[in-house]
């Protein structure tokens, strides 16, 4: 298994292109595959609740959403080196999707999100098939399972949250025709333009953690999670 462990929850060492290959290799297969994306406060959380880390490491690819995992993994002495964003990820695929005329599906957020969304990823992949979208506070289940099997489409976007996102994936992946789940947070709001990303000089050199600081204070709370988090990896290695 291409994975490593970083306080008890696994971390997969995939890049871009060797994650991408895999999920559309298994679309038109019955396989399914369960995208989560990880960071050092998730991996805190799931290191004190079992049920969540139970949850993480039920997924297929724990994507490493974060600097700190690639730190974590080079105290450990581990190989986890290229870091995989979920929203990047998700572009990522979407591009994909468009060139194999694959159908995508985009679940989750306030009513309107992903419908903005779903318009702003038409703009820019003019080819792409998106086979609906569904708000994250429609309350029937049955309706929202109904709908997207309707809809029947290759990749479902989920964007409710975390852990939300990643239980109801679990507890609803094998009532779907769906190959490829990713829950992805608060991604519909960044790509309909609601919330701004770090610009792209602070991406490239792994400081959207700085840039995230600098206009929300208050997040130094969260952010000093990462030390301590460090140090827990640190101190548990062999
Ligand atoms: N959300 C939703 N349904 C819910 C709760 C949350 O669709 O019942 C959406 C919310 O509108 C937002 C996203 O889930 O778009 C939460 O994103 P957040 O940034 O909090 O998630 P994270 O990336 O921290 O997991």
């Amino acid at each position: 298994m291409n994975k490593e462990t970083i306080l008890g929850v696994q971390v997969s060492k995939e890049t871009y292109s060797s994650i991408t290959d895999k999920l559309f290799n298994l679309m038109g297969t019955s396989d399914q595959a369960f995208i989560v994306a990880v960071n050092p406060e998730k991996i805190m959380k799931a290191a004190e609740d079992p049920e969540l880390k139970d949850l993480i490491n039920a997924a297929d690819y724990q994507i490493p959403d974060g600097i700190g995992i690639l730190i974590a993994s080079r105290l450990q002495k581990g190989s986890v080196r290229d870091r995989i964003t979920g929203i990047d990820l998700m572009q990522t695929l979407v591009a994909e999707a468009e060139k194999r005329e694959k159908k995508i599906f985009l679940y989750g957020g306030k009513p309107g999100v992903a419908d903005k969304a779903a318009a702003q990823i038409q703009l820019d992949h003019p080819k792409i098939n998106i086979a609906g979208t569904i708000n994250g506070y429609e309350k029937d289940e049955e309706k929202i399972i109904e709908t997207i099997n309707a809809a029947n489409p290759d990749i479902l976007f989920v964007a409710l949250g975390s852990p939300k996102q990643e239980e109801w994936i679990k507890a609803n992946k094998q009532r779907l025709n769906v190959s490829v789940f990713q829950g992805v947070g608060g991604s519909f709001d960044v790509i309909a333009g609601n919330i701004k990303r770090a610009p792209k000089i602070f991406i490239k050199f792994g400081l959207e953690w700085l840039y995230r600081l600098l206009i929300e204070p208050w997040r130094i709370k969260r952010q000093l999670a990462l030390p301590k988090f460090l140090l827990k990896v640190f101190s548990g290695k062999k």
